[in-house]
């Protein structure tokens, strides 16, 4: 390795901000601060959780159901039309 180049590679503690769990791992830094791990992420836990904060789930959600809903008159209302022939 060429000398004065490289950054100083150590041991790095990884704390989360979110559940608290902290492992280490290697990284330029001592100490790294993330929001989300795999320990608290839904991908990995498969829970829904509040890691929203501007309420955009909640928007998906109502527009969502707002199809849903438009989906299930469509079917209802062809569903009488078979029925009345
Ligand atoms: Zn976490």
């Amino acid at each position: 390795m060429k000398k004065g180049i490289h950054p100083r590679y150590v041991l790095a503690k990884v704390v989360c901000g979110t559940c608290g769990n902290t492992f280490m791992t290697g990284s330029t830094r001592p100490e790294l601060h993330v929001e989300v791990c795999s320990n608290c992420h839904p991908f990995f836990t498969g829970k829904q959780q509040i890691v929203d904060t501007a309420g955009r789930v909640e928007r998906f959600t109502r527009r969502y159901q707002k199809t849903a809903d438009k989906a299930a008159e469509k079917a209802a209302a062809t569903a009488e039309k078979t029925a009345a022939r």
